[in-house]
């Protein structure tokens, strides 16, 4: 290799690459830039480990985005690693992980509440309510295992945030923010599994992101490919232009508008 371009990589590397013992000794000083540097240092490893542990994309998120939080709150209180921040930050990772799984043992008992027994009358408004409740039912199944915990304590048994912390093991802040993603994931899965399966292949894909396109959640790329299908093809035009009605009804998400359906071509 050339001399002079192999100094010129070394002296890049010392300005960019603090050892992780120096970039922990920073964040005890009260250096917050130096915890992203942490965190982008290691995110692939905990995601892939993630990957080993959970299954569901939401929770692999929750669980690297709160090792990392929590790790980093203990340095900055000036508790944990002095280096061999992966080994810290694996470790932490596999002890929530044990903690949650105990926790959702748990909590999936709730989830196996038998239907409601049946009630004679079968008055119409009634019959409306139960089929309302299957699908919100059906959607909620749909949901990773610690948004179902989060919704359920929050909605069914009345827990606050500052309850729920300590159960979930997260601050109650974290619990707040669990339980926003929560709700909105709760309304696009009550919409997706009214969305009919697609009988033509090309239709898939779009059938399968609608809920998601519908609560303005999809990237604008993706965004952009659906709303060219939807305008060339009109049975999936049709499923779109129903539940967007639907969709009207549910709250809205801040800093978020209907998407517009386009005319058919
Ligand atoms: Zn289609």
């Amino acid at each position: 290799m050339d001399a002079t371009l192999g100094s010129t990589l070394v002296t890049e590397a010392d300005e960019d690459e603090r050892t992780d013992a120096e970039l922990l000794a920073a964040v005890r000083a009260g250096d917050c830039q130096a915890g992203g540097e942490l965190f982008r240092r290691h995110v692939t490893l905990m995601r892939r480990v993630a990957a080993g542990l959970v299954r569901q994309q939401a929770e692999r998120d929750d669980l690297v985005a709160e090792a990392f939080a929590r790790v980093l709150s203990t340095v900055a209180a000036g508790g944990g690693p002095e280096s061999n921040a992966p080994a810290y930050l694996v470790a932490t990772m596999r002890n929530l992980f044990a903690r949650w799984s105990r926790h959702e043992n748990r909590i999936d008992l709730y989830a196996t509440v038998p239907e409601p027994v049946t009630l004679d009358g079968g008055a119409d408004e009634l019959a409306v309510m139960r089929s309302e409740d299957r699908l919100v039912w059906s959607a909620y199944r749909t949901l990773p295992g610690r948004w179902r915990t989060v919704l359920w304590r929050m909605s069914a048994e009345g827990d606050t945030p500052a309850e729920l912390a300590p159960v979930l093991g997260v601050s109650p802040n974290g619990v707040a923010v669990l339980a926003r993603r929560a709700r909105e994931g709760l309304r696009q899965a009550y919409l997706q599994v009214q969305v009919p399966d697609a009988k033509l292949p090309q239709c898939q894909e779009v059938r399968r992101r609608m809920g998601a396109w519908l609560r303005g959640t999809l990237p604008a790329r993706r965004a952009g490919i659906l709303a060219e299908h939807l305008a060339a093809c009109e049975p999936c035009h049709a499923v779109a232009a129903e539940l967007a009605e639907v969709n009207r009804e549910l709250p809205r998400m801040t800093g978020c508008c209907d998407p517009a359906i386009p005319e058919p071509r």
